[in-house]
């Protein structure tokens, strides 16, 4: 039986994971439940599966848990500790399905737990822990297995042949606004903005994929991910989410990998990995009416740019980090109505062009000290509308 712990099982690819590990119980055991705040979920989850242990990371639901356990043996921790004890135990895979920044600390604990295999949702842990995380992971021999599915896709591809790579290419839906115009865009509220035409998914990135940072974070991803420099990395537009990456050779082949869009398809490849386990998704090519795809449109989606500037930047880890931060304060302010949609591109260029800190990134306190830094700076930029307009 493979060992396996969840952290984030209460979101939208927790759920899912769940879900695939009920029905396979045979092969999984799993050891470890975590959420932020849903307790009545997560003890649901806990008795299905019959868990040894749960974290909740809100300390205020730690009574509620304990209750909806009550009567059972398994053992409840509490807090960002809490959080921690569970990501040190030692497992075959841990997945994190964690949101935001938030997934770094856990990541990093589990590098040093002694777990064979990472599979990663949470793609802010790749974007800010960068190359510290990957090499620390390398050093420790943890094998990360990407579920972001652009990435999934790659990844699969790279496993058969990284000779003669070209360029890569990360496909992108365009979001709830593909069609919208610049003006149709300053008025849009949160309610349009989380709904999605292809991914049911979170908000956070629901959101993200309506500005498009969740492109320019998934870039970022790639490029720490397959150690690829930003230029051989691109975007295209292709509304109808079937391509989720191409790996591009010298010699003119293009690899693209095709399936549902349905996240249950590369979550399973990232449980099952080295193998691959039966699913009842069955891309049928004849029903597709068409596949399309465009460039995508630098001036309705002004965050485009931002890969590139971030990762040719003078100091890429640093600005990458700010980059996630400042939109994960954008995206909760916008949610909160405090912000307009085009705001939050500002908020995250303004971020970056404010932050002045120039540490060297040696350690995961260097990376929370840069977090904790520009989450003020950010908050600042809000609060006193100092908007940089480009
Ligand atoms: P959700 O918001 O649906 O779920 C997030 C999970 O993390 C929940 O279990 C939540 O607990 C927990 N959580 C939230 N905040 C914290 C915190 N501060 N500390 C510890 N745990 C926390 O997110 P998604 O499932 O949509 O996304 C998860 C990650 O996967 C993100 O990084 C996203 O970018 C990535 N991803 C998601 C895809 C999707 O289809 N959803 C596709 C590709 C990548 P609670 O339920 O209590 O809030
Ligand atoms: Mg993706």
């Amino acid at each position: 039986m493979k060992k396996v712990s969840v952290l984030g099982s209460t979101g939208s690819i927790g759920k899912k994971t769940v879900d695939l590990l009920l029905k396979r119980k045979e092969e999984y055991q799993v050891e470890a439940l975590s959420t932020h705040s849903n307790f009545a979920l997560l003890a649901h989850q806990a008795k299905l599966l019959n868990v040894k242990y749960v974290a909740i990371s809100d300390e205020r639901f730690y009574k509620d848990l304990k209750e909806g356990l009550f009567g059972t043996d398994i053992k409840v921790e509490v807090g960002a500790e809490g959080l921690a004890n569970i990501a040190a135990l030692p497992v075959d895979l841990s997945v994190i399905a964690v949101v935001g920044i938030a997934g770094l600390e856990p990541v990093m604990h589990i590098i040093e737990s002694g777990t064979k295999a990472i599979a990663l949702a949470n793609k802010e842990s790749i974007v800010c822990g960068g190359e510290l995380l990957l090499r620390k992971a390398k050093e420790k021999n943890v094998q990360i297995i990407p579920i972001d599915s652009e990435h999934n896709a790659i990844f699969q591809v790279l496993q058969n042949d990284d000779r003669c790579v070209e360029k890569i290419i990360l496909t992108a839906s365009g979001g709830p606004f593909l069609n919208y115009s610049l003006e149709q865009l300053r008025n849009v509220t949160a309610d349009q903005a989380l709904s999605h035409p292809t991914w049911n998914m979170g908000k956070k990135i629901s959101i993200d994929s309506a500005t498009m940072m969740n492109k320019v974070l998934e870039i970022i991803e790639a490029h720490n991910l397959f150690n690829i420099g930003p230029n051989r990395i691109e975007a295209v537009v292709h509304p109808e989410s079937i391509i989720h990456g191409v790996v591009v050779y010298k010699d003119g082949f293009n690899f693209a990998v095709l399936a549902e869009t349905d996240m249950a398809i590369p979550i399973s490849y990232a449980l099952s990995w080295p193998e691959r386990s039966a699913l009842s998704y069955k891309l049928d090519l004849t029903k597709q009416k068409k596949l399309t795809f465009q460039e995508p449109d630098h001036k309705r989606f002004p965050a485009l740019k931002l890969s590139m500037e971030v990762l040719n930047s003078s100091s890429p880890h640093i600005n990458s980090i700010v980059l996630s931060v400042a939109n994960e304060v954008a995206v909760n302010e916008f949610l909160k109505s405090r912000i307009s949609f085009l705001e939050i591109v500002k908020v995250v260029e303004s971020t970056i062009e404010s932050f002045d800190s120039y540490t060297n990134i040696n350690s995961l306190s260097d990376i929370i000290n840069i977090d904790l830094e520009s989450r003020v700076v950010a908050k600042e930029i809000i609060e006193y509308k100092t908007l940089v307009y480009s």
